[in-house]
């Protein structure tokens, strides 16, 4: 014999009364007492006699037992949103750090050789030749004739070209983000236009060929069409 739904909402109302008032359990209860309703019904009890054996045999240790159930499984959810929240984060952190690293790759943010000194800065200087006040376009890296030159981001070669009057042997390489970088008065290219380098390559070596002084590595970095100060983008900087 199955209950009506007046009874099962008297049986509710019993429930709410008797002190159970978390509700992640109120309906396993209320299904647990319409059972013991239906059995004593079916034992041939009437229904108020049948739900009076139900909840006396309900008694306070029953339902501080389903309490103490009751907290446990909000613990236990509270615990799995604290998870949730952490593997969020996690990834969050995990997609920021790609993001950085491949901003990283892209950027021409190292120096082109691992040890030199600066010898003229980006800006205006007084021109080695005309001793004349003119726009330094990149800076001037002395080193040893030979000394490995680094591509300073990913990229593909774009140009690789002697210019005797200027920049003597160079290489320009096309990075992401609209940078180009080059490289000029080197001794020798070790890339071809159209080879694919990754940061920290080697792509030539250090010489004095074009309107040079003396062995060094003359480098630009161009953003936008525009040559910008390759110490300004620096990882460090
Ligand atoms: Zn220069």
């Amino acid at each position: 014999m199955s209950l009506t739904e007046i009874q099962i909402i008297i049986i509710e109302q019993e429930l709410r009364e008797s002190g159970l008032d978390h509700l992640p359990l109120f309906d396993e209860m209320v299904d647990h007492i319409c059972c013991m309703v239906e059995a004593n019904l079916n034992l041939g009890c009437s229904f108020q006699e049948a739900k009076q054996l139900a909840f006396e045999k309900l008694g306070p240790k029953e339902i501080n037992e389903y309490q103490k159930q009751t907290d446990f499984l909000l613990q236990q959810n509270k615990i799995l949103m604290k998870r949730i929240t952490v593997a969020v984060c996690f990834i969050a952190g995990a997609c920021l750090m790609i993001s950085s690293f491949l901003y990283a790759q892209n950027v021409p943010s190292i120096m082109p050789l691992s040890n030199y000194e600066i010898t003229s800065t980006f800006g205006m200087r007084t021109d080695p030749y005309t001793k004349e006040k003119r726009q330094h376009w990149g800076i001037d890296l002395k080193a040893p004739m030979g000394t490995p030159v680094l591509a300073t981001a990913d990229g593909i070669v774009i140009t690789v070209e002697n210019q005797p009057n200027g920049y003597g042997k160079y290489v320009v390489i096309e990075h992401e983000d609209n940078y180009q970088t080059r490289y000029a008065q080197l001794s020798e290219q070790n890339v071809a236009v159209g080879s694919k380098v990754t940061k920290g390559k080697v792509i030539g070596l250090v010489g004095s060929s074009g309107r040079s002084t003396g062995p060094h590595l003359h480098y630009e970095v161009i953003r936008d069409g525009k040559r910008i100060d390759p110490i300004s983008i620096l990882e460090d900087s």
